[in-house]
This record gives C-alpha cells, sequence and structure tokens, in this order.
C-alpha cells in the first residue's frame, strides 16, 4: 500500500509539475501582453489628447474636410521618428536670436529642384521651410518625403495654387483643407497654424473685400499667414540672372535682423539653385541663425506680426 501510494504521489506529481509551469508561464505572457497594449493605448490617447485639445491653436484652423485618412498605428512612430511639428507640440518661449533667417521655397516640391536644393541645405548644414502646393505633393510625393525624411519644415500653399480659390471664403478654406489632407496622407503631417496664400496675403489677384474677410477668417481662428520682407525675385516670369538674385538678397538683408525670404522651388529657376549657396554664405557670415516655423517660439511669432511678415 505504501508502495502504491508513492507510485500515486510519484505520478500525480509528474503531471503537476508540468501543468503548473504550463501555467505560470501562460499568465507570465498573458500579463506582459496586457501591459503592452496597454503602454500603447495610453501612448496613442495622450497624441490623441494633444491633436484633440480644444485649447490648441491648431485645433482652430479651419479642418472642417479634412478626414483622418491614416491609421492610429503608424501615428506613435512617425512622431518618434521625425521632428515634431508645432501642431502636436508646446514651444518652450525664449528672446530671439541676435539675426534669424527663415528661407522659404514656395510652389513645389519639383520634379528636379527639389533634390538638389535638399543637397545644398545638407551640405550646409542649415534648415528651410517648404511651403508646398498639395497638386504638387501628390505629383512629386518621393520628392515630398526627401523634403520630410530630411527634417525640413514642410507648410501649407494650398493645394491647387489657382487664384480662382479667391472667389470666396468657402472655396479658399477648402483648398487649403484639402492640401492638409494631401500631406496627412503622404507623409502623415498633421495641419499646422502657418501657411501662406499664392500671391501673398497682398495679392493684387483677388477682390480687395474677398480677401480682407479671407485674411480676418484665417487669422480669427488662429492660423499665422507667413509673408516675406526679403524676395530673392525668382518669381519673375523670365530667369533672373543670378548675380541679381544674390544682390537683392544680400542688399535687403543688409540692415535687418529678422528676416524671411521668398525663394521658388520650381524646376525652371536654375539660377536659384546657383544663388542659394552664395546667399546661405553670406547670411552666415552676417550671423544669421537659420531657422523654421514648425518650432517657432511666441516670441518669433509676434516678432512677425510686428514686422508685418505674418497677419498683415
Ligand atoms: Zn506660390
Amino acid at each position: 500500500m505504501l508502495e502504491r501510494g508513492f507510485i500515486l504521489k510519484k505520478k500525480f506529481l509528474l503531471i503537476l509539475i508540468p501543468a503548473a509551469i504550463i501555467f505560470l508561464l501562460c499568465s507570465s505572457m498573458y500579463i506582459s501582453h496586457y501591459h503592452h497594449s496597454l503602454f500603447t493605448k495610453t501612448f496613442k490617447n495622450n497624441i490623441e489628447r494633444t491633436t484633440n485639445n480644444p485649447s490648441t491653436k491648431e485645433n482652430t484652423t479651419p479642418q472642417k474636410v479634412v478626414s483622418n485618412t491614416t491609421s492610429e498605428v503608424n501615428k506613435p512612430e512617425e512622431i518618434i521618428n521625425h521632428p515634431p511639428d508645432i501642431a502636436t507640440t508646446q514651444v518652450k518661449d525664449r528672446p530671439l536670436y541676435e539675426k534669424e533667417v527663415f528661407l522659404t521655397f514656395d510652389d513645389g516640391p519639383s520634379n528636379k529642384s527639389t533634390l538638389k536644393i535638399l543637397d545644398i541645405l545638407k551640405e550646409n548644414d542649415v534648415q528651410a521651410t517648404f511651403f508646398v502646393v498639395g497638386k504638387m505633393a501628390e505629383q512629386n510625393s518621393n520628392n515630398l518625403k526627401a523634403i520630410h525624411d530630411m527634417g525640413m519644415d514642410i507648410e501649407n500653399h494650398s493645394y491647387s495654387h489657382d487664384y480662382k480659390m479667391y472667389n470666396s471664403i468657402e472655396s479658399c478654406i477648402e483648398d487649403f483643407n484639402k492640401c492638409d489632407a494631401v500631406l496627412k496622407e503622404l507623409i502623415n503631417k498633421d495641419p499646422s497654424q502657418i501657411l501662406r496664400f499664392p500671391g501673398g496675403s497682398d495679392n493684387g489677384v483677388s477682390k480687395i473685400d474677398t480677401m480682407a474677410s479671407i485674411r480676418k477668417y484665417f487669422k480669427d481662428n488662429g492660423n499665422y499667414y507667413i509673408d516675406w520682407n526679403v524676395s530673392s525675385t525668382d518669381a519673375a516670369p523670365i530667369l533672373v540672372p543670378t548675380a541679381k538674385i544674390v544682390e537683392r538678397v544680400t542688399e535687403m538683408c543688409k540692415n535687418r535682423k529678422f528676416v524671411v525670404i521668398l525663394m521658388h522651388d520650381v524646376d525652371s529657376k536654375t539660377t536659384t539653385l546657383e544663388a542659394l549657396p552664395i546667399i546661405i554664405k553670406y547670411l552666415k557670415e552676417q550671423g544669421f541663425v537659420f531657422r523654421t516655423f514648425n518650432d517657432i517660439t511666441p516670441t518669433e511669432e509676434n516678432e512677425l506680426v510686428k514686422l508685418k511678415i505674418a497677419n498683415r
């Protein structure tokens, strides 16, 4: 009996011990999985809260027609891998640098120029802002991604760049929202409050009254529409000689401490590419710090308004 009892006990233990090990393994796997999903969920919720917080400026932009086309799963990764956008971060304020310059390139991404501009910026280790056109972004999506991957600032310059958008506030908002949707889809960029009107905020194309209402609408909704105080003049229909672009920019920057320079990312503007390294060298020698809008500070925003570069 004793022996039989011992054998039974032995058999019982042989079954019980592996069962206990399997049970412990399964429960620890379940706990770690649960914790992982809980972490992912909380992290995602935090991001959602940031972008949906009604007190942030970004949420007051007229984003009525923007649909969220990108899956939630990609969101945290994108935000980790790329420089944060002003739409999702609160930038700490600081005094202005002695001299600040914002290089801005409009109307791209282009087919050939974009990568050449990026090469020059990389060689010189400076940042710039690309005010992109939605339909161009669709056409040259790889170049848009190249701008994004280099951590340059990408901002909205409308979808169509067609001045017909200025016929009404509604059509203008729709055009800008369409560009926001393209940027969201292609590079997962959340809309920011920074934008540039085609032709500038004071373009001579739109009706004066309508343009005033459009400006007021965007301003009242917390946006900053950015013009410029130094034009490279490369918007001219004829190809402007390299020397003229350099001369114009250096002359205009001479007595200024805070400049936003207008240039174009357009294939036909070959002299802009030639002038760019010379302009950057000059600005560096003059002690300018290269800035972009994606981490703009409140003091810089105020300066832009004060100098009538933004929201004039
Ligand atoms: Zn333009």
